[in-house]
């Protein structure tokens, strides 16, 4: 007995009843927002003391940031404009047509749209959500005209939105002006990589490999300031007791995301740690000493022997890359030469997600063993000429002491 079975007389599985079923559940939603909307107007939640009524949905409705704000969003649009909730609470509009509609709601066009609303939900209600939008995008670029006094549209239509599933795994739709569409173009052809007949990625896998490399490459080095590879590029909380179990799990520090243990593995790499220093009841209490996991000095020296990315096959250059401890961090690897290796960002995650076996040889192989046997070998892309000797070892970097570890470490 499953689960569904328990619940057959609810759960309508034939294709025409699961459609009814979900028109249903979108015209409850639109009432719901609508309710939420009626709370939100007479301010009744204020009394509980929450700084605004979203946080008083994350924090009372268990709700994402992002959920709550898209519940506010909605009942606030369905408020405003009345011939739109009266399309979505009759089922005439499905929610992905409210969406499409919902992106016009801002001040700008507010009175313009109250004004068209009523005609501009007549002609969306027949089409698909598809045509919903190439509709809206007209008007749109008619009501920046008509703002602009007849001048041609000064803000070309341009939308993302994004967010992340059960899985962990971001999903979202975006749509881009030509010239910021050229950009991302050139940009992901720039950044695809393909490390000869071994690599069997498909060109939309090497296509979001090139988009993660983009976005740490940026957060890397979006401040010219300072050395670009260590400019803060994400900021995660660690609680180090996981770290000592072996299951380290970070918490995104802007989305409060956890991480996988592998990611948090990666970045602890190669990082900036902040030590926080916690009361009993886990209140931070301040700050100590913020260090480079690998310092810069000894980072260009691995730089200097690899020359970028030691994963066999690929050619990513330094600035791509990220130090790996070949002996984890965690499991007392010390950040010295011998023990790191340059790796770019998408063979750092890589190594740490597929649990690939490291060895560097004194003569710069790089052995990679796979968990099922596979073996590769790299060399350094430079090698060192005699006018280049191999640089001393820098003195060991501190390791966090043992008999005081910081409670929770945080990664930038
Ligand atoms: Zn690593
Ligand atoms: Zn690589």
């Amino acid at each position: 007995m499953t689960l569904l079975d328990d619940l057959a007389e609810d759960v309508l599985l034939s294709p025409a009843q699961l459609l009814a079923a979900l028109a249903e559940h979108e015209r409850r939603a639109a009432v719901l927002a609508l309710a939420v909307r009626h709370v939100e107007t007479a301010g009744l939640w204020a009394a509980e003391g929450a700084v605004s009524y979203a946080s008083w949905l994350r924090d009372r409705g268990r709700m994402s940031a992002a959920t709550a704000s898209r519940w506010v969003r909605r009942g606030r649009t369905l408020d405003r404009f009345e011939p739109l909730a009266e399309g979505a609470v009759s089922g005439r509009l499905a929610e992905g047509q409210v969406d499409v509609v919902e992106r016009l709601a801002r001040p700008k066009y507010d009175e313009l749209l109250s004004a068209q609303v009523s005609g501009l939900v007549d002609v969306i209600a027949p089409l698909s959500v598809a045509d919903a939008h190439t509709v809206c995008a007209a008007w749109q670029a008619k009501a920046d005209a008509v703002i602009n006094e007849a001048e041609p549209p000064l803000e070309p239509i341009r939308d993302l939105s994004m967010g992340r599933d059960g899985g962990g795994s971001l999903l979202g739709r975006f749509v881009l002006p030509d010239d910021a569409a050229t950009e991302l173009e050139k940009a992901i052809r720039t950044a695809s990589t393909w490390g000869g007949t071994d690599d069997d990625r498909s060109s939309g896998e090497r296509s979001a490999d090139a988009l993660f490399d983009i976005a740490a490459f940026y957060n890397r080095n979006h401040d010219r300031a300072g050395t670009p590879r260590h400019r803060p590029h994400v900021g995660m909380s660690v609680d180090e007791s996981t770290v000592r179990e072996g299951a380290p799990v970070g918490v995104d520090d802007d989305t409060h995301f956890p991480h996988q243990s592998a990611t948090t593995d990666t970045y602890l790499c190669d990082c900036v740690l902040h030590t926080i220093l916690r009361d009993s009841y886990g209140t931070p209490v301040g700050f100590g000493r913020s260090r480079y996991i690998v310092p810069v000095r000894l980072f260009r020296q691995v730089a200097a022997r690899d020359g970028g990315c030691r994963f066999p096959g690929c050619d990513r250059t330094v600035r791509y890359c990220d130090a790996h401890h070949i002996r984890y961090w965690r499991h007392h690897g010390t950040t010295e030469y011998d023990n790191l290796v340059l790796l770019c960002n998408r063979h750092h995650h890589l190594v740490h997600r597929q649990r690939l076996e490291v060895k560097l040889l004194p003569n710069g192989e790089l052995h990679v063993t796979w968990p099922d046997g596979r073996h590769r070998v790299s060399r350094p892309h430079r090698v060192s000429r005699p006018d280049h000797p191999r640089p001393d070892r820098p003195p060991p970097d501190p390791q966090p002491s043992s008999a005081d570890p910081p409670r929770v470490a945080a990664v930038t």
